[in-house]
């Protein structure tokens, strides 16, 4: 059993696949072919935004983000500690500082009244000025945007949403990659739509950042590429790999739907002694990862071989809160970050996939349920 299957996909989808690849080979425009517009126009129908600028990595796309709303030295963003490096590393690449606020003990995502209260009393003797935020949709849970929202208005900062995990989620029918001013998400392979290399992308309603967004990710052209008007990134997603992307997307909401009851599954056949993931009313997760919060570190490694022993492979996300991180020492503002620290201590994610095999998931659930027999 693997922890994310990309095979069974693949196995799926490949003659198609083949046929799309072969076809950029084809026509050769293998930087911004047809497509990568064809691409977008997709995901702005899927997620139903305006704008779709695709590039190269979802750290790319935080990158630009910032740039496009002018971040840098001397401004503060808001963000969670409990996700992956590059959320809070695109903030610091652009000389401005990070404000790590505490997530919410039952999501793991950016608490909204943390960060009001974060806000509010916002450390001045910093010399920062507060900028922004990043929410964080973790696991492919999304964050509190309907709390959330209204805070950054309120205090007018700009909020950026981060769906490296998130696509496909949503909150009440609306769908992620359609929070806040700018949205951003990763098609790293095993995300929950991944490519077959790197790619990224980002969304947003707003026509003049779009337009600011198509020039930063091609070395700040103007008219043409020759014309640049403002210091920019080459940072293109790749023709193939928007073919590739193509093809996943139309089996994307039957795959959203297989993990949910892959998830469902788990949800019910798992023993209570272990704090399973909470998804609020009128959220949806794209699930892309399933974790279990155990009762100590201790416990968590006594867990992760057991189900090493029975050839089940486990991971943890994350296992170092980010301003605990060495490169994070002197370099960042910490609000609160105790929840986040207790959770990383404590967290284990499980096989996960829309094509787990449902006798491989008895196995998962088997094992998990002799365990807590034991403990
Ligand atoms: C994966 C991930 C990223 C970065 O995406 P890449 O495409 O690997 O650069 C950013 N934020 C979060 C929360 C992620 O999980």
């Amino acid at each position: 059993m693997e922890f994310i299957d990309l095979g069974t996909q693949y196995e799926h989808i490949s003659e198609n696949i083949k046929s799309r690849i072969h076809a950029v080979l084809q026509h050769g425009a293998y930087i911004m072919g047809p497509e990568v517009a064809e691409l977008e126009s997709a995901l702005e129908s899927y997620v139903g935004v305006k704008h779709c600028i695709t590039c190269a990595n979802g750290t790319d796309a935080l990158q630009l983000a910032l740039m496009a709303l002018n971040i840098g030295p001397g401004d503060a963003v808001f963000t969670t500690p409990f996700t992956f490096f590059a959320t809070a590393e695109a903030i610091s690449v652009l000389g401005a500082t990070p404000v790590f606020v505490d997530i919410d003990e039952s999501t793991y995502n950016l608490s909204p009244e943390n960060l009001e209260d974060a806000i509010r009393n916002f450390d001045v003797s910093t010399g920062l000025t507060p900028k922004a935020v990043i929410a964080v949709n973790l696991f492919g849970l999304p964050a509190d945007y309907e709390k959330i929202e209204p805070i950054c208005e309120k205090y007018g900062l700009k909020l950026i949403e981060d769906a490296a995990q998130g696509f496909g989620g949503e909150i009440n029918g609306r769908k992620a990659c359609g929070f806040g001013d700018v949205s951003t998400t990763s098609f790293f392979p095993a995300k929950p739509l991944g490519c077959y290399g790197d790619g990224g992308a980002l969304f947003t309603n707003d026509d003049k950042l779009a337009e600011v967004l198509r020039s930063l990710r091609v070395h700040g052209k103007g008219s043409d590429k020759y014309d640049n008007v403002r210091i920019g990134m080459n940072s293109r997603l790749d023709t193939i790999q928007a073919a590739i992307l193509l093809e996943k997307l139309s089996i994307f909401s039957r795959e959203v739907d297989q993990r949910n009851e892959v998830a469902c599954r788990y949800l019910s056949g798992l023993p209570d002694q272990f704090v399973k993931p909470y998804i609020p009313e009128g959220f949806r997760s794209s699930w892309a990862q399933f974790t279990l919060m155990l009762d100590s570190t201790e416990a968590r490694e006594t867990l992760a071989s057991s189900l090493k022993l029975n050839d089940i492979p486990s991971a943890v996300y994350y296992p170092i809160s980010l301003h605990q991180q060495t490169a994070y020492k002197g370099k960042c503002v910490v609000h609160s970050a105790a929840m986040s620290e207790k959770v990383a201590s404590r967290v284990l994610s499980l096989p996960m996939s829309p094509y787990l095999k449902k006798s491989d998931q008895e196995a998962v659930i088997q094992c998990l349920s002799s365990i807590s027999e034991t403990v």
